[in-house]
């Protein structure tokens, strides 16, 4: 099973693919974890990302799609793509690689939330660097304030959560990544579900579509 989560910044992408893992028992692949494990890490890749992450700003195509090819060269039994493609070049990139081994994305599934939510739930956003897992505040709360509940590690609120990056990266969600919604309904793959209700009733939608 080959699945692509697509919507803004802040719909829960992240949150419904690592549901999604979790049930289908495949690899939850974010390459905004990746930037950001590259980033901790100092390595190349991690400066190169940084200073377009910082900026709202997409890391450009050559960088991130030459990434995440590598990622999934070998993962033969499916995956959900989290943060990927989010330009048309990186969606022809990926149906052209998958094209070469006779294979193609099942599932595009489009978390739909409009604008005026997503700046509440970024502020809200709490991030753990260490092993990715994302809560909100008010929404999904860690057990513990400040602290991860999986591993312990100290929770932050990401530099680009803040209010003016996150203006901005809605801007270049609507420019570069919005049209991949027709991209994918023409390849007959596109589902929705509506993503403002809360966490569990969304992957409820979810599971509907793509089956028990
Ligand atoms: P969110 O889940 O809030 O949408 P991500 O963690 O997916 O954020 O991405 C954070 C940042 O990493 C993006 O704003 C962008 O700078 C960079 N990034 C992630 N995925 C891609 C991609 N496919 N192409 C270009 N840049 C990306
Ligand atoms: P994305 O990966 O699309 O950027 P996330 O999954 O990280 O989005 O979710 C963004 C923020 O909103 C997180 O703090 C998350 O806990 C919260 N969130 C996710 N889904 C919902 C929901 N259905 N209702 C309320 N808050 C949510
Ligand atoms: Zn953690």
């Amino acid at each position: 099973m080959k699945i692509i989560m697509l919507g803004a910044p802040g719909a829960g992408k992240g949150t419904q693919a690592k549901k999604i893992a979790e049930k289908y028992q495949i690899p939850h692949i974010s390459t905004g974890d990746i930037f950001r494990a590259n980033i901790k890490g100092g390595t190349e890749l991690g400066m190169k990302a940084k200073t377009f992450m910082d900026q709202g700003m997409l890391v450009p195509d050559e960088i991130t799609i030459g990434m995440l090819m590598d990622r999934i060269g070998h993962c033969i039994n499916g995956y959900v793509l989290d943060g990927f493609p989010r330009t048309i070049p990186q969606a022809e990139s990926l149906t052209k690689a998958l094209a070469e081994r006779g294979e193609k994305v099942d599932y595009a599934i489009n978390v739909d939330v409009p604008d005026e939510n997503i700046i509440n739930r970024m502020s809200g956003r709490r991030a753990c660097l260490g092993c990715g897992a994302t809560y909100h505040i008010t929404f999904n709360p860690p057990v513990k304030e400040g602290i991860c509940d999986t591993c312990g590690q100290e929770l932050v609120l990401r530099d680009d959560d803040k209010p003016e990056t996150v203006k901005k990266r809605l801007d270049v969600y609507h420019q570069q990544t919005q049209p991949l919604i027709d991209y994918y309904k023409n390849a007959e793959v596109l589902a929705e579900v509506d993503g403002t209700q809360p966490m569990d009733a969304v992957f409820q939608g979810i599971v509907e579509i793509l089956g028990e």
